[in-house]
C-alpha cells in the first residue's frame, strides 16, 4: 500500500447513524470529499487502497437496489473486503434476534457494517452493542442519511449553494426516512423546505419540523426550485391511506402540467424505487432536461465512497482492528 500523509478527520462519530447529529462543516467536508470519488469513478481506473485490509459487511434486513449496491461497489473501489449478508438464507429466517445475528458478525471482526432494517432505531441500538463503525442504511421511517447526503451532493452540483433554494418534498412523508434525513440536512444548510402531502401521509408533529406545509400540490409547488418526490409506501401501510392511486396521482403525482408551476428550470428527484403513474408520470422522470434520478444514482456511489474513508480515518486514529 502506498503511504500518504495521515487523511485528515472528518467526522466526530464512529458511526453514521443520522443526519441529525452531523454539523454543518462535517456534511460540508463529505460533500467535498465525495467530489474527489465522483472524479476517481468517472475515471477508467475506479481502485484505491484507501481501505485496503479493512472489512465491509453489508446487512440488509429490507430489500434494497441502490443502496446495498452501491455500498457493496464503494466498498470494492476503496479496496476492501465486501460481505453482502443475505438475511433470507441466513439464521435470521430461524428466529435469530437482530442483536445475536449482529454480535456474531462482530465476532468475526468487521471495521465497518452498513444496516438496513425496518425498525427505528435499530442502527444506534447496533452502534452501542458492537465494535465496528455502523452506518445506517436506512432503520424504519426513522433516517437514511446517505440517501440524504447524495441527494444533497446532487443539488450542489446544479445549484451550487443552498442558501435561498427551496425544495419541495412531496408526497408520503409520514413513511419516508428518506424525508426526514432531507429535512435536517437542507434546513442545516440555509435551503427552505416545504413539505406537499393529504393530510394522512404527513406526521403529526409536522408543523414543528421548521418547514412550510401545503396539502394543495398546485399551490405549494409554486416557485420552488428542486422537487424531491417520494414514493407512496404501502408496504409501510396497515389500511388505506390513500383512497386510491388513482386518484392519488391526479392530486399529487408530478407530471408535467404541475411541474410548469415550479420555477423555470426547476428539477426532479426521486430516492427510488418509483412507482410509475402513482407519484411520478414517466414522462417526467425520464425526461432527462429536469430528471436528476440517474446522477442521484451516481451520487450515491461517491457519497458512500467517501463516508466509508471517513470513518476508516477514525478507525486509523484509534488504532481501531488496526490491519
Ligand atoms: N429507497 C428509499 C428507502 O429505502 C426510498 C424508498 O424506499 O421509497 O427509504
Amino acid at each position: 500500500m502506498t503511504s500518504a500523509a495521515p487523511a485528515e478527520t472528518i467526522l466526530k462519530s464512529s458511526h453514521l447513524l443520522g443526519i441529525e447529529q452531523l454539523s454543518v462543516p462535517e456534511i460540508t467536508a463529505l460533500l467535498d470529499l465525495a467530489e474527489t470519488y465522483v472524479a476517481l469513478n468517472r475515471g477508467a481506473d475506479k481502485k484505491t487502497a484507501t481501505l485496503r485490509g479493512r472489512t465491509l459487511i453489508n446487512l440488509f434486513f429490507e430489500a434494497s437496489t441502490r443502496t446495498q449496491s452501491s455500498f457493496e461497489l464503494a466498498g470494492k473501489r476503496l479496496g476492501a473486503d465486501v460481505m453482502n449478508m443475505s438475511v433470507k438464507t441466513s439464521s435470521v429466517s430461524k428466529g435469530e434476534t437482530l442483536i445475536d445475528t449482529a454480535t456474531t458478525l462482530n465476532a468475526m471482526r468487521p471495521d465497518l457494517l452498513v444496516v438496513r432494517h425496518q425498525d427505528s432505531g435499530a442502527a444506534e441500538l447496533l452502534s452501542r452493542k458492537l465494535d465496528c463503525c455502523v452506518i445506517n442504511a436506512g432503520d424504519g421511517s426513522h433516517e437514511h442519511p446517505t440517501q440524504a447526503l447524495l441527494d444533497a451532493l446532487t443539488i450542489r452540483r446544479r445549484r451550487g449553494a443552498f442558501q435561498g433554494l427551496v425544495v419541495a418534498i412531496c408526497g408520503d412523508v409520514l413513511h419516508s426516512r428518506v424525508a426526514r434525513s432531507n429535512i435536517h440536512l437542507l434546513l442545516k444548510m440555509g435551503a427552505r423546505v416545504r413539505l406537499i402531502a393529504p393530510r394522512t401521509l404527513l406526521p403529526a408533529d409536522a408543523d414543528r419540523f421548521g418547514v412550510e406545509i401545503f396539502h394543495d400540490m398546485k399551490k405549494g409547488l409554486q416557485g420552488v426550485d428542486i422537487v424531491m418526490m417520494l414514493r407512496l409506501q404501502l408496504e409501510r401501510m396497515s389500511g388505506a391511506f390513500v383512497p386510491s392511486t388513482r386518484e392519488y396521482f391526479h392530486f399529487y403525482g408530478l407530471d408535467h402540467e404541475k411541474l410548469k408551476l415550479a420555477k423555470p428550470g426547476a428539477f426532479v428527484m426521486h430516492p427510488g424505487p418509483m412507482n410509475r403513474g402513482v407519484e411520478i408520470d414517466s414522462a417526467v422522470a425520464d425526461d432527462i432536461e429536469v430528471s436528476l434520478i440517474q446522477e442521484q444514482v451516481e451520487m450515491g456511489v461517491a457519497i458512500r465512497m467517501a463516508v466509508l474513508d471517513a470513518l476508516s480515518r477514525g478507525l486509523a486514529k484509534e488504532g481501531r482492528n488496526a490491519p
